[in-house]
């Protein structure tokens, strides 16, 4: 046992207080997708354990408690087209997918006012891939670039976007209770520091806090947070990619009901999207005060100054989300950050440490579901 520890280089444990444990699997982070694999891995008789340093389940997609209100989506959230995990999660998983409602992309035209668009229709996408999809230069490039336009507009392609009527909260708790019915163990509020692949060994040894958990491979996607890799060949050092995305809650009072309920701003200095998700939360059981609750993805720039609200608030009365009488009650700023491994870090971890790493592309939540479908429904 002791040789084993040396052999991990974790130093700083002190070796009476640690325990080992043993499982054939360890993943890192409760995302759905993980989570789904986890069971995959159950099914197939692993020992699995989930690992997350958060205090709550999902990842990227856990829900947020704000002013008292349960259930609140975390971050903006829509699911691209993807044929397989669309049938995946409505047949497989019981998600009520749907096309997403109230889906407009909104335009700020020379910046003499907004005009909005449904974001599936054809004007709307003709206006974005023409006037705001990069710079253009030359008379031959312009003419290449409206025709290509017009093509892909004709062609449908990328154009629709789709999400569930339940909202993420019950996306989570039909995955929970299949981990559950796997009998999944999960750590919360547990980090993993170190991991080291003995290659001689086939074993894959994590510190967490004090234990060190010795697996026959690890699983992970886009979002784990890479800790310091070691391994019989030598260290492996991996830069994190940091992208800023930051989220930006507030709760208001209003009795407005605008048919815009998921708003793609373009060329707004703030603002990327923001979602009315008032009726994903607890709110839609009871909202006696007239609340609502709006997220917004801001640019990666926008930090969180006094005036941050202030702006946000003025920009929902412009474009006429809410009444110019609206009141704020409540606002949160959130630095979230997109996921730091990109697909060149997943595939050197693969080509480094083989069986040992099980690496799922998550980058994109839907396309992440399509990919692995398959698999799990077999
Ligand atoms: C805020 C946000 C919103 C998103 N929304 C969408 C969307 O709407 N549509 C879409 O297609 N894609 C979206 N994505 C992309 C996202 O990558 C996927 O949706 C998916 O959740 C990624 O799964 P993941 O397991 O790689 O990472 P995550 O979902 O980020 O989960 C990683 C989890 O692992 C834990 N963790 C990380 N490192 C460690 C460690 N060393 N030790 C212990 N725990 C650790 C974290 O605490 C976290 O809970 C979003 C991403 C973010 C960040």
């Amino acid at each position: 046992m002791k040789e084993e520890l040396n052999e991990l280089s974790i130093e700083q444990v002190p070796i009476g207080n640690t325990s080992i444990l043993e499982y054939d699997c360890i993943c890192i982070g409760t995302s759905m997708i993980i989570s789904l694999e986890a069971c995959y891995q159950v099914s197939k008789g692993c020992r699995v354990l989930m690992v997350d340093k958060e205090k709550t389940f999902g990842g990227a997609w856990k829900t947020i408690t704000i002013d008292g209100i349960k259930n609140v989506e975390n971050a903006i959230h829509y699911f691209l087209p993807d044929e397989r995990a669309i049938e995946f999660m409505d047949q497989t998983l019981g998600f009520p997918v749907e096309v997403s409602k109230g889906k407009y992309r909104y335009f700020n035209i020379f910046n003499l006012g907004y005009i909005k668009f449904s974001y599936n229709s054809w004007i709307s996408r003709l206006i974005h891939k023409l006037f705001y999809s990069g710079s253009i230069d030359g008379f031959i490039p312009l003419v290449r670039h409206i025709f290509r336009s017009i093509i892909l507009v004709y062609s449908g392609r990328g154009s629709r976007s789709y999400y569930v009527s339940s909202g993420s909260a019950k996306m989570l708790e039909k995955i929970k209770d299949r981990l559950d019915k796997h009998q999944v163990e999960i750590w919360y509020q547990s980090e993993i520091n170190n991991v080291y692949f003995d290659l001689g060994e086939k074993k894959v040894k994590c510190q967490i806090g004090d234990k060190i958990v010795v697996a026959r491979s690890i699983i992970l996607g886009h979002g784990a947070r890479l800790p310091e890799i070691d391994s019989s060949n030598g260290e492996l050092k991996l830069q994190e990619k940091i992208h800023p995305r930051p989220a930006f809650h507030l709760v208001v009072e209003d009795k407005k009901r605008p048919r815009s309920l998921e708003v793609v701003m373009t060329s707004d200095s703030l603002i990327k999207y923001v979602h009315d998700v008032t009726r994903f939360s607890s709110l839609r059981d009871s909202n006696r005060f007239n609340k609502k609750i709006f997220v917004f993805a801001l640019h990666p720039n926008i930090l969180d100054d006094d005036g941050l609200c202030d702006k946000l608030f003025n920009k929902l009365i412009d474009i006429k989300l809410i009444n110019a009488d609206a009141q704020v009650i409540t606002s949160l700023y959130s630095d979230i950050i997109l996921p730091t491994n990109d697909d060149e870090d997943l595939n050197i971890l693969k080509d480094s440490f083989g069986d040992l790493v099980n690496i799922l592309r998550t980058e994109n939540f839907a396309r992440g579901i399509g990919y692995y479908a398959e698999r799990w429904n077999s």
